[in-house]
């Protein structure tokens, strides 16, 4: 049953007031003016208006032309934030000063959220690490030693973050061709998508202090969706021995809108058994805490099909390991940090969230049903990442989705 809101919300919207997702918007009539909404069913709530002349902090953090106040504010001030919000879209009496600050979302442009502080990507699904290790090395150990030890990562470049609908420039570089000794250099021919949740990082840390995998949702503001474009070949020849640079910099697409954390309790699940003992930073199984895997159903398109339900279930490290480990040494957050998962990829094909594994490098191409077949992305391919999750008394939250279209690359001189 929906929660009762006096908006005109469809019980299976997506976007129902147990959701309350934040994003940053501009209207044609201001279009320099980015404020901060609130998307309900098909309207988005002008949060800084509605909010403008209130005594607290409120007004400062929610009239920001993006979200960094409110995500450096921490965990307190988002909690009531979401609860004023909500008190505002379900009791009856507010509905006067409110509703004149609902715009419907299809008149208003969105924008990237948040400014990117910190971007790292990590490596987190077991099935996808195996089918790339088996891809990359054949032969070899499919997983690295430490793979069950430790969440693999490594840094991107949080100046190339994009959001949704922006076009991808097909990246040029070094390309090593199979049995060639030596690289050319040109546009990518194996331009790949990544299918990714997202952390949104507030709660700033001083330098010197980890977060326990304890304080986690202090410092976990909400969710998104990322595609991490890959150029493969770019990075199977660049990528040894300091991992991803110039194969994955060039672009990495984000949803307009981030889910907060909040909205995910009734999507909370175990996450899958591990094989290693974990050290004790990392070791989220003694039940003190609530399960840290999150239910969030992933579908990718390509060219408008459904090529791949990928499954964030069954995601080996949880975000609290992620946000431990990347925080163990002392390096702080600040606020605006993005964290993303890394492709999302269950036991069956059909959940693979990479290109690289769903053609097995090319090898096997998916067949599209305009009767072309694609192994990796070809100039004028859109790709669509969405996702929904299990919302609170039988609701669904929804993410919304991640679009962007390849463009052929730029004339090199
Ligand atoms: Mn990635």
């Amino acid at each position: 049953m929906a929660a009762p809101t006096w908006v005109a919300v469809p019980d299976d919207s997506p976007f129902g007031v147990r959701n309350l997702p934040y994003g940053v918007f501009t209207t044609a009539d201001r279009p320099r003016e980015r404020r901060i909404g609130v998307a309900v069913g098909e309207y988005v709530l002008d949060a800084g208006a509605v909010t403008a002349g209130r005594p607290d902090d409120t007004a400062a953090l929610l009239s920001a032309p993006s979200l960094n106040p409110l995500l450096a504010a921490g965990r307190p001030a988002w909690t009531a934030v979401r609860a004023l919000l909500t008190d505002w879209l379900t009791d009856p009496a507010h509905r006067p000063a409110v509703e004149p600050h609902l715009l419907p979302r299809t008149a208003v442009a969105l924008h990237l959220p948040f400014e990117v502080a910190d971007y790292v990507d990590f490596y987190a699904s077991e099935h996808h690490a195996t089918n790339v290790g088996r891809i990359f090395r054949p032969g070899g150990e499919a997983l690295p030693p430490n793979w069950k030890h430790l969440p693999i990562g490594y840094h991107g470049r949080s100046g190339t973050v994009v959001v949704s609908g922006t076009s991808v420039v097909r990246p040029s570089g070094q390309r090593r061709a199979p049995g060639e000794a030596v690289p050319d250099f040109g546009p990518s021919r194996r331009l790949d998508v990544e299918a990714e949740i997202g952390f949104v990082v507030g709660g700033p840390t001083a330098q010197g202090t980890p977060v326990p995998l304890a304080d986690a949702e202090d410092h976990v503001f909400g969710v998104c969706l990322v595609n991490d474009w890959s150029a493969r070949d770019i990075q199977a020849w660049e990528y040894v021995p300091l991992g991803p640079f110039l194969g994955k910099s060039f672009a990495t697409s984000v949803s307009p809108w981030v889910v907060p954390l909040d909205s995910l309790d009734a999507a909370r699940v175990a996450p899958p058994a591990r094989d290693a003992a974990l050290l004790p930073y990392l070791d989220d199984l003694d039940g003190s805490t609530p399960p840290r895997g999150l239910d969030i159903a992933l579908e990718m398109r390509v060219c408008g099909e459904v090529v791949s339900r990928p499954p964030f279930a069954t995601m080996y490290w949880t975000y609290g390991q992620m946000l431990a480990h990347m925080t163990v040494n002392g390096a702080s957050l600040r606020a605006g940090d993005l964290f993303a998962s890394g492709t999302v990829s269950g036991p069956e094909r059909a959940q693979r969230g990479a290109l690289i594994e769903l053609t097995w490098n090319g090898e096997e191409p998916l067949k599209l049903a305009d009767g072309t077949e694609r192994t990796y992305l070809e100039d004028g391919d859109e790709v669509v990442i969405t996702a929904t999750a299990p919302g609170p008394d039988g609701t669904r939250i929804g993410f919304g989705e991640v679009a962007g279209r390849v463009v052929a690359a730029r004339a090199q001189g």
